[in-house]
């Protein structure tokens, strides 16, 4: 008999009951960040995830696309306008989009958005999450925050109602990392009124399925500058396989002659680059969010596998080796959703600006942390599985999507190396800038 008592399970037990499968506010455990909007929309998720992904995702690998029908039943659904929003849904956006699960907007917060992202994930791997709604976590909010009236008008009702698609094209041939290296030129026609885009943008989600890309350009100055330019002729997209996310629409993108009006320019020529950056925070950590509960699947399929499977005369989780390697798995798992948990609560309750002065460098380095985590879980849930760990389809279906996808959560949003530096150089800028202002204030 279970020792919870019926409040307790009430309020605090949900979904599977297998050893770490669920996250601690699902085992019984209470939590002080989630209430009952954050239940409705996980069960509403849960079930979204389960009736019109699930299914059908194999079919979706071996074809590498999705049906054109999934944007707007996502956006019917109210899914695609939350994931656009992150975690607060602007006010020009309340009762005009629909929010799974019966969400107010005014309930609506990063907890929420972590939900919506945890559920994505039990899909096993991220190519559909990225393919369906990557181009409106990565492209939407820089056009929210800085675009003109008449640039959101035009994209962001058709994007977040599933008309649309949209991609967000910055990376290129030579120059990845270092975006500063990018060579896509926009060049403004004699009457003013145009720029001609010539160049080639690479690795780009949802490339393959949008017909808009928020894309970064040089301009003769040097400067950068962020337009939205709509498919056309001169537009062209090729599908780049790589090794997971299969159904990503990855791409390259080659603009040759591309004429787009002046006014799809995003916010002011020449502050592209400002405006792209200011979303990274919130892809570093939806990308560690997906990273957790990849790590969870991977945990889920391989201790119940290991629940079953009999060798040397002994189900499998009776060996003490394969206990130990359970035991160092949880161990990462459960400390990655503590961190990520206490740095959606301090997200929450700082100003933007102090969130960036204090957070923008923790929130690297839990981006890098969490590849590393998954890295190790996934590596370890496959040797678990054994051969059904390799096999496409079947028990290890989930598992060896994962694998696939581990470097692509790794690599983009930043390299693990560039953001475990960048944490350092932040935390080293915080203690001298408020040394000095302490100093500063001795001085008064
Ligand atoms: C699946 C996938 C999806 C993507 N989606 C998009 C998208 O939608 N839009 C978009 O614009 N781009 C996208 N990208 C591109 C992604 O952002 C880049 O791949 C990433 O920025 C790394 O650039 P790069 O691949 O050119 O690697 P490089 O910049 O060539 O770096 C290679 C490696 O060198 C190391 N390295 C680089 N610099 C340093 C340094 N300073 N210190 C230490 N080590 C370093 C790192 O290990 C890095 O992984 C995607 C990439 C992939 C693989």
């Amino acid at each position: 008999m279970s020792a919870l008592s019926k409040d307790t399970t009430d309020k605090w037990l949900y979904g599977s009951t297998l050893p770490y499968a669920e996250a601690p506010w699902a085992r019984g455990c209470p939590s002080p960040y989630y209430k009952d909007s954050h239940r409705r929309l996980r069960d509403a998720m849960r079930k979204w995830v389960e009736t019109n992904l699930v299914p059908f995702v194999q079919d979706w690998e071996q074809s590498a696309s999705l049906p054109d029908g999934l944007w707007l039943k996502a956006g019917k659904d109210g899914i695609l306008m939350p994931m656009g929003a992150g975690a607060t849904i602007p006010q020009s956006w309340r009762d005009e989009f629909p929010i799974i699960g019966n969400v107010s907007a005014d309930e609506w917060d990063g907890f929420h958005d972590f939900i919506l992202h945890d559920e994505f994930g039990r899909v096993g791997g991220v190519g559909v999450e990225i393919g369906l709604v990557g181009g409106i976590t990565l492209a939407i909010p820089a056009i929210q925050r800085f675009g003109s009236a008449h640039l959101k008008e035009r994209v962001i009702p058709e994007v977040l109602q599933g008309r649309s698609r949209i991609a967000l094209a910055i990376t290129e041939p030579d120059a990845g990392s270092d975006v500063a290296g990018l060579q896509t030129e926009a060049k403004v026609s004699e009457d003013g009124k145009h720029f001609i885009i010539n160049g080639q943008k690479k690795w780009i989600s949802s490339g393959t399925y949008a017909n808009l890309f928020l894309t970064l350009v040089k301009e003769v100055d040097g400067s950068f500058t962020l337009l939205v330019v709509p498919r056309q002729q001169g537009l062209t997209t090729r599908h780049i396989t790589v090794s997971g996310s299969t159904t990503a629409g990855t791409a390259f993108v080659d603009f040759d002659d591309v004429k787009v009006p002046v006014d799809m320019v995003v916010g002011q020529r020449g502050q592209g680059f400002k405006y792209v950056v200011s979303n990274f925070n919130h892809e570093r950590l939806f990308i560690s969010m997906q990273a957790l509960r990849c790590s969870r699947v991977c945990l889920e399929d391989s201790i119940q596998y290991a629940l079953s499977r009999h060798t040397f005369g002994k189900v499998l989780v009776d060996h003490a080796v394969v206990r130990y390697k359970f035991a160092n798995m949880s161990r990462e798992v459960e400390a990655l959703q503590s961190w990520l948990e206490s740095l959606i609560y301090q997200l929450h309750n700082l100003s933007p600006a102090e969130a960036e002065f204090l957070l923008a460098g923790t929130t690297a380095q839990l981006k890098a942390h969490a590849g590393i985590v998954l890295q190790h879980v996934a590596g370890d849930a496959i040797q678990i599985l054994g051969g059904i760990g390799l096999t496409r389809g079947g028990r290890g279906e989930r598992v060896e999507r994962i694998w696939r996808d581990v470097k692509a959560l790794t690599v983009p949003g930043g390299s693990e190396e560039i953001m475990l530096d960048l944490a350092v150089r932040r935390a080293v800028k915080a203690h001298k800038d408020i040394e000095k202002s302490r100093i500063l204030k001795e001085r008064l």
